[in-house]
């Protein structure tokens, strides 16, 4: 019989692609910071990497197993906090990446978290409702020994919204005899969600887009916007600069097709089409684009709001927008990110961990109020978020400019500099 060998590449479990991205991004700063490289695996490596198996009885009384991950990246400054994806192709590298992307996220604004991320292996889009709620109730219950409002935070994520999290809270408080809806984030304002939880993300979007073309001297009104995913983040950052901002969409796309008018898509029907369906294949309001196409038509602000490296090393140097506000978690890769610091006077990058941080800064603030049960109003809500997204944008830009660096590796910089001084004072435990 054949010797076992032992894998002793810590990193092996992780091989993904999107892992392969955050660990070039976390080379690039070490190198930026002059990390050791054994202080850099412990900023880097996860803490804890649970994989799970999810049984679930299906409507036609089959069952399917479906595998489930949690990754709680480091326990430093705090609980983890991360989301839930359901995605057919989820795996534990993804899944650690993009915890670790959290870390990064709420350190950057300043959040008493560590960073986790989670998921189930499955597609929703082909569970019925009993089915999500079997897959929503037994990854919670598997993950119950591992999660806790002090211990590491859900909230939701690509293919999961307020009813999965409701589920979640459910399972959780039903496991310990009471209501604890401090265990999950992202729920219904009726069980102790925020006011604003939902469309935290995507205004936040909005608002640093319009940070960015600010400082470029643009004027916003009338000009252009493509949005890249049509979901929770896109439809709503693309509502904010449609109905505030007073732009113009003219490329809107999701996971099944792509619509493009330079004259302006009309914005009203896609919402209202979106009210009962499911994605937009059947949409016939608008001209058809090939998908790849839509992100290289010339626009003041692209958007990428759905999956992870999307502008790559071959569509990088085609791009035509003036703001790449990153949404997704992601979406760019280092061999695009070579690229687009070339043409950093062309392109102003809104990276994706301070970007799409309205939705933890959100999360945070249900957090908060939940485990004080005293709850805040719409405006307290986006008051505070968009005072926290201005100071983190600022500081980035001042690094970027200070150290002739991309607007990237400044936010990275300023995220890892309070880890490791987090870690360094702390010692080795978490
Ligand atoms: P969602 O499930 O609500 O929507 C995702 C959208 O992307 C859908 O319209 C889907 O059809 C589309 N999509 C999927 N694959 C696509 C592809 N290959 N090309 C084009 N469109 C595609 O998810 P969401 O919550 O809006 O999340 C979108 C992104 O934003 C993810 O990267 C997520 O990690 C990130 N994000 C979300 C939040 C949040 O609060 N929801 C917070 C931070 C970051």
């Amino acid at each position: 019989m054949a010797a076992r060998t032992a894998i002793t590449d810590p990193y092996a479990i992780y091989e993904d692609p999107a892992f392969d991205i955050a660990r070039k991004q976390f080379a690039a700063i070490s190198q930026h910071l002059n990390i050791p490289a054994d202080e850099g695996d412990r900023l880097l490596l996860p803490k804890r990497a649970i994989t799970v198996s999810v049984p679930v009885h299906l409507d036609d009384d089959s069952t399917a197993v479906f595998t489930g991950y949690r990754v709680q990246h480091h326990l430093t400054m705090g609980p983890t906090k991360g989301g839930t994806r359901f995605a057919p192709n989820l795996t534990l590298g993804e899944t650690a990446a993009l915890s670790i992307w959290m870390s990064w996220k709420c350190a950057l604004a300043n959040l008493p978290y560590g960073g986790a991320k989670g998921g189930v292996c499955c597609d929703p889009r082909k569970l019925s409702l009993r089915e999500l709620e079997g897959v929503s109730r037994r990854y919670m219950q598997e993950m119950i020994p591992f999660v806790g409002p002090h211990t590491d935070v859900m909230g939701p994520d690509m293919g999961t919204g307020e009813q999965v999290m409701a589920w979640f809270m459910d399972t959780y408080s039903m496991y310990v005899g009471h209501s604890v809806n401090a265990i999950v984030t992202g729920k219904p304002t009726y069980l102790g969600g925020s006011v604003g939880r939902k469309e935290s993300t995507g205004r936040g979007v909005a608002f640093l887009a319009e940070r960015a073309l600010d400082v470029l001297k643009i004027d916003p009104t009338g000009k252009t916007v493509i949005v890249q995913g049509f979901g929770n983040v896109g439809s709503i950052a693309a509502a904010s600069l449609y109905y505030k901002t007073q732009m113009k969409i003219t490329g809107i796309s999701d996971h099944t097709c792509a619509f493009y008018d330079a004259k302006g898509l009309p914005f009203e029907k896609f919402e209202k089409h979106m009210e009962s369906n499911r994605d937009l294949s059947n949409f016939d309001g608008a001209p058809r684009i090939d998908p790849g196409e839509m992100i290289l038509q010339p626009c003041e602000v692209l958007i990428p709001a759905a999956v992870e490296a999307v502008i790559d090393g071959d569509n990088a140097g085609r791009l035509q927008c003036r703001v790449l506000a990153e949404g997704a978690n992601g979406p760019t890769t280092p061999a695009a990110d070579a690229i687009l610091d070339q043409r950093w006077d062309e392109i102003f990058v809104v990276p994706d961990i301070l970007c799409n941080a309205g939705g933890v800064i959100v999360s945070y603030f249900e957090w908060v109020q939940d485990l004080q049960s005293l709850f805040w109003n719409e405006s307290e809500v986006a008051d505070k978020l968009f005072r926290i997204l201005d100071a983190s944008f600022q500081q980035v830009v001042r690094r970027a400019k200070a150290e002739k660096i991309s607007h990237r590796l400044a936010a990275l910089a300023i995220a890892v500099e309070r880890v490791r001084k987090a870690k360094n004072t702390r010692g080795l435990f978490p």
